[in-house]
């Protein structure tokens, strides 16, 4: 059996290595390292991808979040609306700039942002929601932009984990998540389902008049060279990462559907068994599996529980991880701003209980077959 990871992104790497070569020994030979066509080409070929308008790639998916909150003009104080379950970046984005995150519960099922919670949540200071797709399932999209609209507030997408992801309105329109909202953000972290072999990330928005904004604040507020408007910062994708990523852009499906086959193979084992809550699948949305997380219904207290599984793996040889051990809210960052002063049940109740196994696209049956027998030997 082939060793097993969480991610395999040499495997992955070997069976494009001849496109992917090339492609960064152009960039090489061209020298234009920073900006330039590739990049350019890159941007367009992700907008028509994702459905959106205009993408301004970034350096990377926290810088993404920040200089969306930016653009939108976002002042100290004001609340922004965030899941507590959830990786740091999101919420870090908004602090930076002294917004002051609203933690909000999640659905225990979707694991995403509640809309019903979020509405609880707004205040007269409230001017933004951050929903996250997490583990690449897309949060309820629908009734979290008509809050936003009844309240004019904006919305930005975390598309870090959900990129490829469809979403259903009721209507029966399909729209990639991170092209809903006002603003999407996405990440080209090298583990993510679209990965650069290096830092990356991108903007997205069907605005016209923000995504000037977002330009320019993304290369030093400057709106022509050398005319600073607007205090920006510095965050650029890399030619040889946008090279890369033009080509994998071309098998995200294809990787996304070896992510479905490898959840799918993981369903059927898992499925119906009383000890276990497989990840649930919403019928709006494709489900991307950026992670294949399970729900252990065994107490922590219990002799048989989530952590003991985990050491259980690992002496195994099979890595597992916890996304994420610590809620936002319980954060040591967020103390000054008062995150212990929410009481967040279901996202506790989550993270003392969720698994994420290794998926990928390389995972074959032999390796699931080994991680499912030590699975189940653990939890019977
Ligand atoms: C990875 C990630 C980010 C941050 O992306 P970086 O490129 O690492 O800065 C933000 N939010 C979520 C949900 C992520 O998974």
């Amino acid at each position: 059996m082939r060793p097993l990871q969480m991610v395999d992104t040499k495997t992955q790497y070997h069976k494009i290595k001849a496109e992917v070569d090339a492609a960064v020994l152009g960039v090489m030979e061209s020298s234009t390292f920073i900006g330039g066509k590739v990049v350019t080409d890159f941007a367009e070929h992700l907008a028509a991808y994702n459905g959106v308008k205009h993408v301004v790639p970034c350096a990377n998916g926290t810088d993404a979040l920040q200089i969306a909150m930016m653009a939108l003009d976002l002042q100290p104080g004001d609340e922004v609306i965030t899941p507590s379950f959830t990786y740091i970046a999101t919420v870090e984005a908004a602090a930076i700039l002294k917004l002051q995150p609203v933690f909000v519960e999640v659905d225990p099922k979707t694991f995403c942002m509640d809309p019903v919670a979020v509405e609880q949540a707004i205040t007269s200071r409230t001017r933004a929601i951050v929903p996250v797709h997490l583990y690449g399932h897309a949060a309820d999209m629908e009734p979290i932009m008509e809050i936003a609209r009844r309240h004019n507030l904006y919305v930005i997408e975390d598309n870090a984990q959900g990129i490829g992801c469809d979403y259903l309105f009721s209507d029966g329109t399909v729209k990639k998540t991170g092209g809903i909202g006002h603003i999407g953000c996405t990440s080209f972290y090298p583990s993510k389902n679209l990965g650069a072999f290096g830092d990356g990330g991108a903007i997205f928005t069907n605005d016209d008049a923000l995504v000037a904004k977002l330009r320019m604040i993304a290369a030093h507020g400057q709106s022509k060279r050398y005319y600073h408007d607007v205090v920006g910062c510095n965050s650029r994708l890399d030619a040889v990462q946008a090279a890369i990523l033009d080509i994998k852009l071309r098998h995200l499906d294809e990787y996304i559907a070896a992510r479905q086959k490898a959840a799918d193979y993981y369903d059927q084992a898992f499925l119906n068994h009383e000890k276990i809550e497989i990840p649930f699948r919403s019928p709006n949305c494709k489900h991307v599996f950026h992670q294949y997380t399970l729900t252990l219904k065994n107490d922590p207290a219990d002799e048989r529980n989530r952590d003991g599984l985990n050491q259980f793996l690992a002496d195994k040889g099979i890595p597992s991880m916890i996304y994420y051990p610590v809620p936002c809210h319980k954060q040591k960052m967020f103390e000054s701003l008062g995150g212990s002063s929410f009481n967040l049940p279901v996202t506790d109740w989550l993270t003392e209980r969720v698994i994420s196994l290794p998926i990928h696209t390389e995972l074959d049956e032999e390796q699931q077959n080994f991680i499912i027998k030590n699975i189940l030997e653990y939890i019977n």
